[in-house]
């Protein structure tokens, strides 16, 4: 049985991101040193012209780092760095997550905690849309694996809403509060919806690994990631929280009142 008990360590993420800024800062001066003499030689210039662009790149990514650790700490998160931090946690994932691999840290426990981060600084951007420019994905386990219908398409013509599963629920809920709700079975079915849809935000129901990899494939959109529940093991009746779905729903959409 697998299910979601442990809360997500931002701290984790937040470490194996620092610790690849710093290995990106040694990168970036190994390069410089390398290539001193050789650029020297061509114009006296550029090995200053080089270290300057160097400088403020490493500059930039260290104000994001400073403003994403900031936001954990529960600061406000400036203005100037939000896109720039969100970007910065995209981008520094992969290194972060290599970096864990070398020592030894279980990629889903970084994933887990990278998933918590990139919720934090989306809600601290108080991003605010209307509820057609929402688009709320889910993956295909969530559907009973015996349900009949095929819902893929199109969920809110097929779905019965017998309460076998959790798709009855959402549907429900886009109907109401009038959202786009699709269900994919992958990652490219995921892109083609969103390139349908056009959204200004998604919102995704995913396990660690797509979610993670979803929300880094749709960046630069702002994207906010809600775990499935897995009480028959990976992939297969997978249930969500729509209470806690409901919530996030309701605080991205700018006509919608929070609940608590
Ligand atoms: S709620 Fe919809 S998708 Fe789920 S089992 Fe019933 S008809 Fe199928």
């Amino acid at each position: 049985m697998e299910q979601n008990i442990d809360r997500p360590r931002k701290r984790l993420f937040v470490a194996l991101l620092s610790l690849s800024f710093c290995c990106m800062v040694l990168f970036a001066y190994t390069v410089w040193r390398i290539t001193y003499l050789g650029l020297m030689e061509i114009n006296g210039y550029l090995p200053l012209l080089l270290g300057v662009c160097v400088a403020a790149i490493v500059l930039l990514t260290g104000l994001g780092v400073v403003g994403m650790v900031g936001a954990i700490l529960g600061l406000p998160l400036l203005h100037a760095f939000q896109k720039q931090t969100y970007a910065l946690i995209n981008l520094l994932f992969p290194v972060a997550i290599m970096l864990g691999k070398i020592l030894g840290v279980d990629r889903r426990k970084i994933e887990r905690s990278f998933i918590a981060v990139s919720n934090q600084i989306f809600h601290q951007r108080h991003i605010k849309v209307p509820a057609d420019r929402l688009l709320v994905v889910t993956p295909h386990c969530l559907q009973r694996a015996a349900c009949p219908y095929k819902i893929t398409r199109d969920p809110m013509g097929n779905c019965r809403r017998c309460g076998g599963c959790d798709i009855g629920a959402l549907v429900s809920l886009a109907e109401e509060l009038g959202f786009h709700f699709f269900v994919v079975t992958g990652g490219t079915l995921a892109r083609q919806t969103v390139k349908k849809i056009r959204p200004k935000v998604v919102l995704a129901i995913a396990c660690e690994r797509d979610l993670t990899s979803g929300i880094q494939d749709v960046y630069p959109l702002p994207a906010v990631g809600v775990l499935n529940i897995r009480p028959n093991g990976p992939c297969y009746n997978t249930h969500v929280d729509i209470g806690q779905v409901r919530r996030e729903i309701l605080a991205i959409l700018t006509d919608a009142k929070e609940e608590n």
